[in-house]
């Protein structure tokens, strides 16, 4: 069904689509919600994602997104249910319609509970862990990518950054747009991504999600982020952090990147802490 193309993606029909209202604005245009009426006739709640001025160079890295993830199958990873090849390319995605875990932190903090927030980092981490097992990174890990779809389970998404880390090739970003305060030393200074070093954006990100979405760093500006982590300067507990769970977060900011512990061991520590938390 998908021609000559080499890789072939989850080619799906338009017709089988109802676009709706706009839910936000992404990097290469709009998103709407929508509804996909699968080959065996159910409906399933969708996300469509655009892209605005789709030139054969937009389109390849607009595809690139779901190129890498059509192969991943995990309960905390966005699922893509296909792509649509002919102009205008679409991209669908299940539909996660808490939004933004960023957004969510913010309306929901009166209610959301330690145990609740745990859940989430031992939710992402194990997405991590199964992406570590792919060799896979992620490198733009952060509470905008991570999607509510229910007030129990979230979901990473945004793997328009990611590479499978055997690639040398480098994502042409320029500079301004690189997530500098949530990167590790050796990708501010060398472009460096691995999966210690989506190990530090792990930390960042549950720094995040105990801070309920505050900006990491937002008393620095970003050309003044290397030289504080350099000094050994490091982002502080937040108030409703638990210390054991602090803890863990330094060792994910280990200089380092070696020191630093797998996300398989993180997952285990997490849960250890997550099941402590119940308890109380
Ligand atoms: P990009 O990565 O291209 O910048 P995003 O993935 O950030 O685009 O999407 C833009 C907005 O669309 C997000 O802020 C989010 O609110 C919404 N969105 C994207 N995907 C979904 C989804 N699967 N379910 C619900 N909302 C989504």
């Amino acid at each position: 069904k998908c021609g000559e193309r080499e890789t072939c993606l989850n080619g799906i029909s338009r017709d089988d689509l109802d676009v709706g209202q706009i839910l936000g604005e992404g990097f290469f245009g709009e998103v709407h919600k929508g509804v996909y009426k699968s080959p065996t006739g159910e409906r399933v709640n969708v996300a469509i994602k655009t892209c605005k001025d789709c030139s054969a160079d937009v389109k390849e890295k607009f595809l690139s997104e779901a190129e890498l993830m059509k192969n991943l199958d995990h309960p905390h990873i966005v699922r893509l249910i296909g792509v649509i090849e002919v102009d205008p390319v679409w991209i669908v995605m299940e539909l996660y319609s808490h939004g933004e875990l960023g957004k969510y932190l913010v309306e929901q903090q009166y209610i959301l509970t330690n145990a609740t927030l745990i859940l989430y980092c031992v939710q992402i981490c194990k997405a991590l862990a199964y992406l570590e097992g792919l060799s896979m990174v992620h490198r733009d890990i952060a509470v905008r990518n991570v999607l509510v779809a229910s007030p129990e389970c979230v979901k990473l998404g945004d793997f328009g950054l990611s590479r499978y880390i055997d690639e040398q090739e480098y994502y042409k970003a320029t500079i301004s747009r690189l997530p500098i305060k949530w990167m590790a030393p050796e990708s501010i200074n060398f472009r460096r991504f691995t999966t210690a070093s989506d190990v530090w954006m792990f930390g960042v990100c549950v720094w995040e999600i105990f801070s309920l979405a505050q900006q990491p760093f937002f008393w620095l500006e970003n050309g003044q982020v290397i030289n504080h982590l350099e000094s050994g300067v490091r982002l502080p507990k937040p108030q409703h952090c638990p210390p054991t769970l602090y803890a863990l977060l330094t060792r994910c900011w280990a200089y380092e990147p070696h020191a630093r512990p797998s996300f398989y061991q993180l997952a285990c520590s997490l849960s250890d802490i997550h099941r402590t938390e119940m308890e109380q």
